[in-house]
C-alpha cells in the first residue's frame, strides 16, 4: 500500500472516500468547510441524528462533485480522545472503507492532539488493521478487497515532523508486517533451517551481523536446554544471534522459536494444536526488532538471539525425569516436556551474558496460566527492576501494546526446588506464568532484565481490536520501538 502526505488545499485533492472525524459535541471548527463540500449533507445528518459522533461510528455520504465520498466517523467526546483512540477510529475508517471495495482513501488529520504523533497513530492505525495474510490461498482472489494508497491530509506548517512520523510509523508497521507473516506460515514451511535462513536474508538486505549456531557448535556450548528438547524432531536446532552495532549501550532481545510444539512426550490435547505454530511468536518478534532498529539507525548496539526448534515426541526425544545441563552449567529435572520454552530459554538468556548487555528482555509464548491471568489485552511482565519495569509499562501504554507487571519474590523458587536436579522445569498449577519467570531468572545476570510472557497477546482468532486481524499479531515490536525512543528522556 502507497502511503502519501497531502497539504494543500482540500479543493485541490483527488480521492475516491475522504475520512473526517467529528466530536460527539461538533465542535470541530471545519464543519461548515464539509457542509459545503457536501452540498449541505453534513449538517442535514446531525441534525436527523443520523450520524451523532459517538465513538466508532462512521456513515459514508455519495456526493456529486470532484470528492465522490465523505466518510463521517464518530471520534466520541473531545475529553476522552487521544492515542489510542486515533488509532482505533483510524482502523475502523480504513476496514470499513476496504470492506465498501474502494480501494483509495483519505484522511483528514486529527485536531487536539500533536500533528507528530496524530500523523503516527493514524498510519498504524490504517496499516495494522488492513493487514490480510492470502500467501496459500489459490482461489478466491479476485473478490479479495485490498486498499491499494491512502492519503493523510493535513494543514498547518507541520509537514517535515508530520511526514517524519509517517516515515518511522511506516518502518515500525512494516517489521510488523513481516513478524505477521513469519507466525501465521505454517509449520511445515517454518522450520527452524527457514528461520536460519531468513534470518541471513534479513541481515544481509538490511545490514547486521547473523550467525547461526549448529548441533555440534551446541554441545560445545553445554547448551543442554536446546540440545534436549530439539532431540524428538528429525529437524535440527538453530541457535540464531543477531547483531546490530549503532552504539555502545547494548540491548539483548531474546525470543523463544519453537516452531511447533506438540508438547513433546507429554503430548498436548488435539483441541487448538494448530495455534502452536504460533509458538515461534517470540522468535518472530526479534526478527521484526532487528528490521525496525537498523533501518532506523538507531544509536544503541542491538543482539537478537533466537534459539530455534520443534517440540515432538519422535523416538529420540526427552523424557519426563530426564536431568539436563544447560550453558550456565546449573542442572534441571524434567517434570513435563511441554514445559519446553523456559529450557531453550534458559540457554540463550544465558548465553546472553557474553555480549555484556545493559539490559535483556525476553518474549515467549509461555505460559497458559498467564492467559488465565490476564485474556488477550495485556502481556504479562516480569523483572528484577522497579525502575526498567515502570519504563516498560510506560512504553506499552504509548504503543497500544499493554503489559502488566507481575510478581517475582524469592519464595516461588519453591515451586521449581527438585529432589535430584538444582531446579525442576515444572510446578504445581498454581502461579504457572510466575514460576516460569522463576525458572528464566536462574539464567540471567543482567540487572535490567525482564520477560515478557505474549502466550495471550501473541495471535488472534477473533475480530475484537481492529488493530489485530486473524493470525499473528506481531505483539512486542511497537512496545520495544517505543522504549527505546523514550529511552533517554527521564
Ligand atoms: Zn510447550
Amino acid at each position: 500500500m502507497k502511503t502519501l502526505l497531502f497539504t494543500k488545499e482540500l479543493e485541490d485533492l483527488k480521492t475516491e472516500a475522504l475520512v473526517v472525524g467529528f466530536y460527539e459535541s461538533f465542535g470541530n471548527s471545519d464543519i461548515d468547510k464539509y457542509d459545503v463540500i457536501s452540498d449541505g449533507l453534513v449538517n442535514e445528518v446531525i441534525k436527523s441524528k443520523e450520524f451523532t459522533g459517538k465513538f466508532g461510528k462512521v456513515l459514508m455520504l455519495r456526493l456529486k462533485g470532484k470528492l465522490k465520498r465523505l466518510v463521517l466517523v464518530g471520534l466520541g467526546k473531545r475529553e476522552e480522545f487521544g492515542l489510542d483512540k486515533a488509532r482505533e477510529i483510524s482502523g475502523k475508517a480504513a476496514v470499513y472503507v476496504r470492506d465498501q471495495g474502494i480501494g483509495e482513501f483519505s484522511i483528514v488529520l486529527f485536531e487536539d492532539i500533536n500533528p507528530y504523533d496524530a500523523a503516527y497513530c493514524v498510519v498504524e492505525g490504517v496499516k495494522l488493521s488492513l493487514y490480510q495474510f492470502n500467501d496459500f490461498k489459490t482461489q478466491g482472489l479476485d473478490d479479495i478487497k485490498k486498499v491499494d494508497q491512502f492519503t493523510l491530509v493535513a494543514n498547518g506548517n507541520n509537514f517535515v515532523e508530520i511526514d517524519n512520523a509517517i516515515r518511522k510509523a511506516l518502518v515500525i508497521t512494516d517489521a510488523v508486517y513481516y513478524v505477521r507473516d513469519l507466525q501465521n506460515k505454517p509449520s511445515n514451511v517454518v522450520t527452524p533451517s527457514y528461520l536460519a535462513e531468513e534470518a541471513k536474508r534479513i541481515a544481509a538486505r538490511f545490514k547486521f551481523k547473523c550467525t547461526v549456531l549448529e548441533t555440534k557448535d551446541m554441545k560445545k556450548l553445554g547448551m543442554g536446554g536446546m540440545l534436549a528438547v530439539s532431540r524428538g524432531s528429525d529437524h535440527l536446532p538453530k541457535f540464531i544471534i543477531f547483531e546490530y552495532n549503532g552504539g555502545k549501550e547494548t540491548f539483548c532481545f531474546v525470543g523463544k522459536g519453537i516452531t511447533f510444539d506438540s508438547g513433546g512426550i507429554s503430548l498436548k490435547p488435539s483441541q487448538d494444536m494448530d495455534d502452536m505454530k504460533f509458538d515461534m511468536s517470540g522468535g518472530a518478534v526479534i526478527f521484526g526488532l532487528m528490521i525496525a532498529v537498523s533501518q532506523l539507525k538507531l544509536p544503541y548496539r542491538v543482539v537478537g538471539l533466537v534459539p530455534a526448534t520443534e517440540n515432538l515426541p519422535g523416538g529420540n526425544a526427552y523424557k519426563p525425569g530426564d536431568i539436563i545441563k544447560f550453558h550456565n552449567g546449573k542442572t534441571a529435572e524434567i517434570i513435563n516436556t511441554d514445559a519446553e520454552g523456559r529450557l531453550v530459554l534458559g540457554d540463550a538468556l544465558a548465553y546472553s551474558k557474553r555480549f555484556n548487555p545493559n539490559a535483556v528482555i525476553d518474549f515467549a509464548t509461555l505460559t497458559g496460566a498467564c492467559v488465565v491471568s490476564l485474556g488477550n489485552l495485556y502481556a504479562g511482565l516480569f523483572s528484577n527492576s522497579d525502575e526498567f519495569s515502570s519504563k516498560l509499562v510506560k512504553a506499552g501504554e504509548n504503543s497500544g501494546e499493554l503489559i502488566w507487571r507481575m510478581p517475582l519474590h524469592d519464595k516461588y523458587k519453591e515451586h521449581v526446588k527438585s529432589n535430584v536436579a538444582d531446579i525442576k522445569n515444572s510446578g504445581s498449577r498454581d502461579a504457572g506464568a510466575i514460576t516460569a519467570a522463576v525458572f528464566l531468572k536462574e539464567f540471567v545476570e543482567c540487572k535490567k532484565w525482564a520477560h515478557i510472557d505474549i502466550a495471550g497477546t501473541a495471535y488472534t482468532k477473533n475480530n475484537k481490536d481492529v488493530l489485530s486481524p486473524y493470525g499473528g499479531t506481531g505483539f512486542g515490536v511497537r512496545l520495544i520501538m517505543k522504549l527505546l525512543e523514550d529511552w533517554k528522556t527521564k
